[in-house]
């Protein structure tokens, strides 16, 4: 199978290189040259479990990876998640399930992706007998993931930008107590759209990039969507047959990545009947599925912190397959978009997408009522999914953090703090932590001194 960007003007990949590159250099983002149909394959996938599900999927786009080290690439991926159904799906009530995405190593969905992620770069430094330097700006849950996808991996280390005294404590001591001697995390003065403006600045600089053979790690990496798609899979087999068919996945979404996976299932074969995106109060992609306009506004921050964003990346993603999967004229679309900071789409099925947006007051009144009324704590994120469900379709809530990350928000509402063994440990190691100003030469500085070779 071959990879092909959105923007057209980029050779197509294998998906190692594809994976490896991350985004492509015409600017666009990897998707597979033809979408693979799963129908025929479902009966015979009923009885698997997490891995091995995984396994089936991946196999059919990660074709360049030899059948058993992909088996084991994955197995290994979820060893360390801490129920054993790795994605559990569990009923609330008729017609509501939630889907628990947050049992991996930092108790939220990007485990998921970032698990493999990191043992898919891992096997390709053992294979090319290369190193790489991975190097990310995060405001919390991606960079926590990251780095315990890389934790103590051989032939890698991992730089994270966080803003220093700006994410919470819980997230610092994730990315902080790790004790590994391939993390580093870097705390920078200022907000983190300044250690993101630097971040960009290391990039732009091509001979440090090949120097220090850096690599990203963000939310538009082509093996971050397809591992997600997985659990969209899984969950929709747990469900009794009668209800497959009918199934609405409400998604706490900001980067659109996570809707984007279960939609691409969808056009595989597996007949799943809508998806709701639901934002909190920053809600371009509400306000696209509600008036048409995607149109860029500033970021507020909220109780869900990990939603807070200004431009939905994965959107293209979705453009492409609206454009009729011409590259000429997704260009011209991201073209407008960049000039205007907005642009208009036509014709969203409302059939398939539906979508919600939830201020603050409401997430916490939200887990309340979740509370009183399923005995269920949702953490502030999974609380937008409950805020309007459809009474006429089955509907799963993916559930994207646990409630132990947001101990204050959760005690403020309902009285209870929700604990985590993994985060209780984590209080009774050192933090470890590196001060940088956030310019590109203090972080270039330090990459060169500590950067694997
Ligand atoms: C990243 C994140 C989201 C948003 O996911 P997208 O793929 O960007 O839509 C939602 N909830 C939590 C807890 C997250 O960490």
């Amino acid at each position: 199978m071959k990879y092909v960007s959105t923007r057209g003007q980029t050779p197509a990949l294998g998906f190692s290189d594809a994976v490896a590159t991350g985004l492509a250099p015409d600017g666009g983002l990897f998707l597979p040259e033809s979408l693979p149909d799963f129908s025929a394959k479902l009966a015979g996938f009923e009885q698997l479990g997490y891995a091995e599900l995984c396994y089936e999927f991946l196999r059919v786009f990660a074709t360049d990876i030899p059948a058993d080290t992909l088996r084991a690439l994955i197995a290994q991926s979820y060893t360390q998640f801490a129920d054993p159904a790795i994605a559990p799906l569990k009923p609330l009530a008729k017609n509501l399930y939630v889907l628990e995405l947050f049992h991996g190593p930092t108790l939220a969905f990007k485990d998921f992706a970032l698990q493999l992620l990191g043992n898919l770069y891992a096997h390709q430094c053992r294979v090319r007998r290369e190193t790489i330097n991975v190097l990310g700006a995060t405001s919390g849950d991606t960079g926590a993931a990251a780095i315990h996808g890389l934790l103590g991996k051989p032939g890698t280390a991992i730089f994270i930008l966080y803003p220093d005294g700006r994410v919470s404590p819980l997230q610092e001591r994730q990315m902080t107590c790790t004790g590994a001697p391939n993390v580093f995390a870097l705390a920078i003065e200022g907000t983190f759209d300044d250690a993101q403006t630097a971040l960009k600045e290391v990039f732009a600089d091509q001979e440090f990039r090949r120097r220090q053979r850096l690599s990203a790690v963000n939310s538009i990496n082509l093996a971050r969507i397809l591992a997600q798609c997985v659990y969209y899979l899984y969950a929709w087999l747990k469900l009794p047959a009668s209800e497959r068919g009918n199934v609405e996945f409400v998604v706490p979404t900001g980067n659109f990545g996570n809707v984007l996976a279960g939609w691409l299932l969808q056009k595989m074969g597996v007949p799943i009947r809508g998806f709701q995106v639901a934002t909190n109060q920053n809600d371009i992609l509400h306000r696209l599925f509600t008036t048409g306009e995607y149109r860029v506004g500033a970021v507020q921050p909220s109780l869900a912190p990990s939603m807070d964003i200004q431009v939905a990346s994965n959107f293209e993603r979705f453009i492409y397959f609206a454009a009729g999967r011409d590259p000429a004229k997704v260009r011209a679309v991201m073209a407008t978009f960049k000039q205007t900071g907005a642009y208009r789409f036509e014709g969203f099925d409302p059939d398939i997408f539906s979508a919600t947006r939830t201020t603050d007051e409401e997430i916490a009144s939200i887990i309340a009522r979740v509370y009183r009324d399923f005995g269920y704590i949702t953490d502030p994120h999974t609380a937008c999914g409950f805020k309007a469900l459809r009474s006429d379709r089955v509907n799963v809530v993916l559930a994207t953090a646990s409630p132990a990350k947001f101990p204050e928000t959760i005690k403020q509402v309902i009285g209870l703090e929700p604990t985590d063994p993994s985060l209780e440990m984590l209080k009774t190691k050192p933090i470890v932590k590196h001060r940088l100003s956030a310019t590109p030469e203090a972080i270039r500085a330090f990459i060169d001194a500590r950067a694997v070779s």
